[in-house]
């Protein structure tokens, strides 16, 4: 389906959610106060244009409010972040979401009326903290504070060679295993006499605790 967004703060973040928005085929209308960072953008969003998110006016006349989806992407100018969320709130824009750079600009946000709250670069920090750690899991994601979905990489012996039937993975570890991918091929929801290799990346739901426990088991 083909929606409308808008992009206010045209950085390292907000100029990547415009590339992939546009190559999605996406309708991107792409703002910042800086001249240099719209023309980085002009052959790429449907839209490029110099204007400050912060003026009522300028952002009434490109009828923010009719847009599906705005992003703030502003990030080290804290106030100008939380003035164009309530500004583009304010003209009625459904769906805001806004870069925050800590806790309490994010506490902010989310009280002025941003309905999605991103932290890219904690985010990210983690990310890479827990794979230094944990190796093994290749992509983990959080469900809520005790469920995780992680996709693992199987490097144990105790495990290769052997069907999920054998492995059991739901009574030994309170897992369920959702996907197996071996080199490019994905068998999605794996039937109990799938085998897994040496290398197969297991996608696993179930809580955070025993996704360590299995992940502990590949050291
Ligand atoms: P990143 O870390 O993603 O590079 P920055 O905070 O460095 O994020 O970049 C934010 C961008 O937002 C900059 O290009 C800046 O010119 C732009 N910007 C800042 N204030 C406004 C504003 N009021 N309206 C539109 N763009 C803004």
């Amino acid at each position: 389906m083909k929606q409308n967004f808008a992009v206010i703060g045209l950085g390292r973040f907000g100029s990547s959610i415009c590339r992939v928005l546009a190559s999605e085929g996406q309708e991107v209308l792409a703002i910042d106060v800086n001249e240099e960072r719209v023309n980085h953008l002009v052959n790429t969003a449907t839209q490029a244009i110099v204007a400050d998110g912060q003026d009522e006016d300028t952002m009434r006349s490109l009828e923010i409010g009719k847009f599906d989806h705005v992003v703030i992407a502003i990030g080290k100018n804290i106030q100008a972040s939380i003035l164009v969320t309530l500004v583009v709130k304010e003209l009625g824009v459904p769906d805001v979401t806004a870069k925050a750079e800590n806790d309490t600009h994010a506490r902010v946000l989310t009280r002025i009326g941003a309905d999605h709250v991103v932290h890219p670069e904690r985010d990210m920090g983690e990310r890479v903290a827990h794979h230094l750690l944990s190796p093994n899991i290749l992509n983990y994601l959080a469900l809520n504070d005790d469920v995780t979905l992680a996709e693992i990489k199987i490097t144990s012996s105790e495990f290769v060679g052997k069907s999920l039937m054998d492995l059991n993975f739901h009574q030994h570890f309170g897992l369920t295993v959702i996907a197996i991918q071996h080199g490019d091929k994905v068998t999605v929801s794996p039937a109990g006499n799938d085998v897994v290799r040496l290398n197969d990346e297991i996608s696993v739901v179930g809580s955070t605790k025993a996704v360590d426990a299995l992940n502990d088991r590949m050291q």
